[in-house]
């Protein structure tokens, strides 16, 4: 089997990597870090029904960072509790907001490995669905596999803890990790975000649209709702659609960008290009 690590990182960019992880603590405390969110659309009829909120640093001098530049090596840290906890917050805060303002929309939070395991979790959730009155179903916890695979037995009991708590559970990039369909049927999630890779193939290859037919299939059997991500066409959007995908996301329909910008699209339809709708840096 091969190693899913990608190789040796040069020593230059191993030193700038641990530059930035020394300094994260500090700017999340110093507010530097940004919530973005991605419209999440009705296979069907491409009306919103979520955004997925992704965090992003908007650093001094390095400008604005994703999550690849800081996420992987706080993972397992402290400092990932403290980003989750805020990302969570704010992202609660915003969809809050949005509701009040007649967007009937739910939002989705990636939660660390770590952190499924952290003594706190459940709390935090029920503490900021409470003070932020979000009905149960509206904000989604997404997890990967990886981050199950550990004890799948104690993590199926945290997502039954908060799935009772009023979360929805998501487990993103399926298909890339090791999920066994024991582990699945124990899981009971509420959806299943099938990864990329799969979704850009499904549009080329007969032999992968029959994987995510087949997936689309196990996940509606066992209840589940299933998100295409990345679908960066309108003829992979139309061809998961035909394989079943529920929902659909990805930057055919809009790019993850600051909470401001999610509904100023003339009618908050797709963006029919890609590329229209750039995250950049946030103005000072
Ligand atoms: P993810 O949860 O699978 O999020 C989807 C990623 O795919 C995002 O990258 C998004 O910008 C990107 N994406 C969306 N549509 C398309 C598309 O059509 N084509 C392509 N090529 N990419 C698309 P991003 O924002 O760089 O985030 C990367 C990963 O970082 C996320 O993957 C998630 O695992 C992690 N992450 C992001 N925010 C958080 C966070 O607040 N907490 C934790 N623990 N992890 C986070
Ligand atoms: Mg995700
Ligand atoms: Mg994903
Ligand atoms: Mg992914």
């Amino acid at each position: 089997m091969t190693s899913p690590t990608s190789p040796a990182t040069p020593p230059a960019a191993d030193a700038a990597a641990l530059a930035l992880q020394a300094e994260l603590p500090a700017a999340i405390a110093d507010g530097q870090l940004r919530v973005h969110y991605q419209q999440i659309v009705a296979a069907g009829t491409h009306r919103v029904v979520g955004v997925e909120a992704l965090v992003r640093w908007q650093h001094p001098e390095h400008g604005l960072l994703g999550p690849g530049a800081f996420v992987p090596r706080a993972e397992g840290t402290p400092t990932m509790v403290a980003l989750t906890t805020w990302v969570l917050q704010r992202a609660a805060a915003q969809c809050a907001a949005w509701r009040a303002a007649g967007h009937d929309i739910g939002v989705s939070v990636n939660l660390s490995a770590a952190l499924v395991q952290h003594p706190d979790l459940l709390d935090t959730v029920r503490a900021v669905l409470a003070e932020h009155r979000l009905e149960p179903g509206v904000l989604t916890l997404e997890v990967t596999e990886t981050a199950l695979l550990a004890d799948p037995c104690g993590a199926a009991a945290v997502l039954a803890a908060l799935r009772a708590a009023g979360a929805r559970v998501s487990l993103d990039d399926f298909g890339t990790g090791y999920t066994s369909l024991t582990m699945l049927r124990q899981l009971e999630v509420d959806e299943l975000k099938i990864d990329r890779t799969f979704v850009a193939a499904a549009a080329q290859a007969p032999v992968d649209a029959a994987i995510v037919r087949a997936l689309v299939d196990l996940a509606h059997r066992l209840s589940m709702e299933v998100v295409a991500e990345g679908v960066e066409d309108a003829r992979t959007a139309e061809r998961v659609r035909a394989l079943g995908a529920d929902v659909l996301q990805g930057y055919h329909f809009a790019r993850p960008v600051p909470a401001e910008d999610v509904f100023t699209t003339a009618g908050g339809g797709p963006v029919d290009f890609p590329g229209a709708r750039v995250s950049g840096p946030v103005p000072a």
